[in-house]
């Protein structure tokens, strides 16, 4: 967990922000505009308006396939396939409006709102087809695997063999031979290798162009009539370069991103929610995650990441705050900040704005160190809270832990 977590937040960190994320039928949307073949399909937001999808689809297998920003919805019954337009109102009335678990949505879920009416295809074997931005060649790798379907960290764990890596150039781009090297590695037919080198050459081209951070293909399909088509897609976008994509940022579907992180996305915070009881309000990501590990150190769990940054006003602060306060689980607060190119005097005017804002019901530990020290530590003492004062970062973490408990 931690692990994960830190490679997360490290991740966040050094993107400066957070990933964009799209929908399969929005990635499709993208796809298709560079060659990569994917079935005919249509979103529909209704039942009525899924069965007036399907009629314009000239097929008679249909796929109802809930859309929401996690994979594993075949394994949680949000892939039906319907033989005719009965079936097919029957399933979209049974997936939209349910709340779908699957291993990437977490114990609560997530409520389908959007559905994917496609043709359904005769599928001849499943494969697997990702880029990356991998930290180790500090390149863009593409990793294929004849393990199709079936979760890609499954694979790498248990038969990592059978995934395949090309280290991309970026001044050339991925070449031809490179892709071949892939399909071939892979077992596609031989007669279809030439339509997976130009799958994988505009699957490349798209993560390129769009600034993408993820784009993985799994299944990509070999079909019955001889056909190489992407079957899924899930595409994230690196959230430093989407000013230049205006497209891509429209395709931003608030409902399924944390409220509290799209709040802490307007004030430009760095916040990821997490499990425990303590509120953390730090400035600098290193020294955010070094407060969470001496909170755990003195037994207690924290509420969340929380990165102000460098130049934050009191505005930003107050904000940030009050996000942190806005979660129920949250018992205490502590506030941990180094002002360096942020001043103290800012950071405290923020927590008392803040503070008079929202009636603050829990107790808050305050450690700060740095510029205009001295006035920020005045500003809280007048402000009439009740604020714990800590001479230093480990005498913080354990008042905060001893007061939650
Ligand atoms: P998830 O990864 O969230 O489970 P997928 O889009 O990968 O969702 O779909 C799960 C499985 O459903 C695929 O591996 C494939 O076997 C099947 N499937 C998906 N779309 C189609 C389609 N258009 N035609 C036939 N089978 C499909
Ligand atoms: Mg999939």
């Amino acid at each position: 967990m931690r692990e994960k977590l830190d490679a997360f937040i490290l991740c966040k960190m050094w993107l400066g922000g957070w990933r964009m994320n799209i929908h399969e039928y929005q990635g499709k949307e993208i796809l298709k505009q560079y060659g990569v073949v994917v079935p005919n399909g249509k979103v529909a937001f209704t039942v009525s308006e899924a069965v007036e999808a399907a009629k314009e689809l000239d097929t008679n297998v249909y796929v109802v396939k809930a859309q929401i920003h996690a994979g594993g919805r075949g394994k949680a019954g949000g892939v039906k396939i319907a033989k005719n337009l009965d079936e097919v109102r029957t399933y979209a009335q049974e997936i939209l409006g349910k709340v779908l678990v699957t291993h990437q949505t977490g114990p609560e879920g997530k409520e389908v709102k959007r559905l994917l009416i496609e043709e359904g295809c005769d599928i001849q074997k499943e494969y697997y087809v990702g880029l990356v931005v991998d930290r180790n060649t500090n390149r863009v790798v593409m990793m294929a695997s004849e393990e199709g379907g079936t979760e890609i960290e499954e694979v790498a764990e248990k038969t990592p063999e059978k995934i395949f890596k090309e280290v991309i150039d970026p001044a050339v781009g991925l070449l031809p031979f490179q892709a071949r090297k892939l399909a071939f590695s892979i077992n596609i037919p031989s007669k279809l290798v030439n339509k997976a080198v130009k799958f994988m050459m505009g699957l490349y081209q798209a993560f390129v162009d769009k600034d993408c951070s993820i784009a993985e293909i799994n299944p990509l399909v070999v079909t019955g009539d001889g056909n190489v088509m992407a079957l899924d897609a899930k595409l994230n976008f690196d959230s430093n370069a989407l000013y230049r994509h205006q497209d891509v940022m429209k395709l931003r579907d608030l409902d399924e991103e944390d409220p509290k992180e799209i709040e802490a996305s307007n004030y430009d915070l760095n916040y990821i929610a997490l499990g425990g009881n303590i509120g953390c309000m730090v400035n600098g990501a290193g020294l955010a995650m070094a407060t969470m590990d001496i909170i755990k150190f003195y037994g207690g769990e924290p509420a969340n990441f929380l990165d102000v940054g460098g130049g934050a006003t009191a505005e930003k602060v107050t904000a940030a705050f009050k996000l942190i306060l806005s979660d129920e689980n949250v018992k205490g607060i502590f506030i941990n900040i180094f002002g360096g190119i942020m001043k103290c005097d800012v950071i405290a005017e923020g927590v008392v704005e803040a503070a008079k804002q929202v009636s603050l019901d829990r107790p808050l530990v305050v450690r700060l160190e740095g510029t205009n020290v001295d006035l920020g530590k005045k500003i809280l003492n007048e402000s009439g809270l009740n604020i714990v004062a800590a001479e230093s970062m480990a005498d913080g973490a354990e008042k905060i832990v001893s007061l939650v408990k």
